[in-house]
């Protein structure tokens, strides 16, 4: 597989430390609001491409963690807990956001076909470890100890800026973030790894350690849940293009100071997701969520969907005219997997392969997944029996998981239901949901159609409309739904 590697700047063939196996790890979400459909779009494509992985035939074991401390409102150690502004929004306390929103994020991951990673570790449950690996970090001298937080001394490194170039004085934090600068801090990039003193007093979650009670940072959560799971060794490591910096700049600080070696060789990060406004985010308030997209009537898949249309490296521009185009395009190609016959004859396997060696090159191709939407119309075109363009389809979603056997399974299952439920008369058909007092209604409009008799065409849609009925005319009769 070649894909790009943010560390490098460039695409190059995927390589593991050990043949054949995969350490993946993910950053995980910080469970103090809801997770907006632009944090899910980084979750889909990861989510694809471990699918990849394994279909590719590697091995992976997938980490993630779940932040549920010292993530604060600046990603550079500025601002208030996110977890404590989370816990008074609402009040609850610290654990009880934490469990209600980590819940809320793996019932999201539920419905877009977001497989849970193998190992998933909450970083309030691995304290030890942190403050274990800060005290190596401070014998060996790159951490050091001031105004009560501990710090590490990114002049230690001989290189710290990984994926970009930055100018250090647009770095300079307070400044961006219009906050008070830390004066602890010997140099403007060093970073928090445990606080014992911060500005507000009323932290929920303290532990005991050698510098005091107090809390970790939020970056040396991700360094000791990684090594402790997926080893000295990773291979490959995700997350939104926003934590490029500083986030995944200070994992790679401390992973590698603390290793002695280098840590991660691969490094993915998924672009933003847009509105027509600008980047989506929390801050701004208003924020799209799975269960929004729920309640104005769309399956999850769709929104799944429309991200597999487009490269994970590009902006992606949300709008509900967007997600409308992407339905409407779902819907038929659900339908025309529905016509397929699942049982004109046995699986031509050698047809099979050959398409699905098509699919893992494109898709091994920096993971184009628009591509890979496109294999599944080569597939519905591909000369061979309904049979065999299932089983490839099949295949294919395996790595795409958007359900579609299992979606034109239940298509043809109600539209067998609705042709046991016609209702004929005068070569005017009624489809619809099985209840023959309905049908009866709309039969005695057709035909009052049919009499032109308008009035009372329309009284009768009026008074099923009244009932919660909705008609549709098709060719040869009309087919009704409740609404
Ligand atoms: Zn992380």
């Amino acid at each position: 597989m070649y894909l790009y590697n943010s560390a490098t700047h460039k695409k190059q063939e995927f390589t593991t430390h050990t043949p054949g196996r995969v350490e993946m790890y993910t950053c995980g979400p910080t469970v103090y609001h809801f997770a907006h459909i632009g944090n899910l779009r980084s979750y889909i494509m990861e989510d694809v491409l471990e699918k990849y992985l394994r279909y590719a035939g590697y091995d992976v074991n997938r980490v993630m963690n779940i932040t549920d401390v010292g993530h604060l409102a600046s990603d550079a150690d500025t601002g208030e807990d996110k977890m404590l502004k989370g816990a008074r929004r609402e009040h609850k306390t610290v654990m009880e956001i934490a469990q209600f929103y980590t819940d809320a994020f793996f019932e999201d991951c539920r419905k877009l076909n977001i497989k849970t990673p193998d190992v998933v570790q909450p970083a309030t449950g691995l304290i030890d470890e942190f403050i274990r690996v800060i005290q190596a970090l401070q014998e060996k001298g790159y951490a050091y100890f001031a105004g009560g937080n501990v710090y590490f001394d990114t002049s230690k490194l001989e290189r710290y800026y990984i994926f970009n170039d930055h100018d250090e004085e647009d770095l300079a934090v307070g400044v961006r973030e219009g906050v008070e600068e830390d004066l602890n801090k010997r140099n403007k990039n060093d970073f928090v790894l445990w606080f014992t003193k911060s500005k507000f007093e009323d932290q929920a979650l303290k532990w005991d350690s050698p510098w005091g009670v107090g809390y970790p940072g939020w970056h040396i959560e991700c360094s000791c849940i990684s090594m402790k799971y997926n080893g000295e060794y990773l291979d490959l490591h995700c997350g939104g293009v926003d934590n490029a910096f500083p986030h995944h700049t200070n994992e790679i600080a401390q992973s590698e100071s603390y290793l002695g070696h280098p840590w991660c060789g691969q490094w993915f990060h998924v672009h933003h997701l847009n509105t027509n406004t600008g980047k989506m985010s929390k801050s701004k308030g208003e924020f799209l969520t799975v269960s929004l997209l729920e309640e104005k009537g769309y399956d999850p898949l769709v929104y799944r969907f429309f991200c597999l249309q487009s490269h994970y490296r590009k902006a992606l521009v949300f709008s509900w005219e967007n997600l409308d185009n992407a339905a409407v395009t779902w819907r038929k190609l659900i339908d025309r997997i529905a016509a397929l016959n699942p049982d004109d004859g046995p699986v031509d396997e050698a047809v099979k392969a050959k398409y699905e060696e098509h699919f893992r090159t494109v898709m091994g191709n920096d993971l184009n997944t628009a591509q890979g939407v496109t294999c599944l119309y080569d597939a519905l075109k591909a000369k061979t029996n309904g049979a065999t363009r299932l089983a490839i389809l099949d295949s294919f979603d395996q790595v795409l998981s958007l359900s579609l056997l299992e979606k034109a399974a239940e298509q043809r299952r109600k539209k067998a239901e609705q042709a046991k439920n016609a209702r004929t008369s005068g070569g005017y058909t009624v489809t619809g949901e099985g209840d023959p007092a309905i049908d009866a209604l709309v039969l005695a409009r057709g035909e009052a159609k049919k009499a032109k008799n308008f009035a009372e065409a329309d009284r009768i849609r009026n008074e099923l409309k009244a009932q919660g009925i909705e008609i549709t005319d098709i060719p040869g009769g009309a087919t009704w739904k409740r609404v």
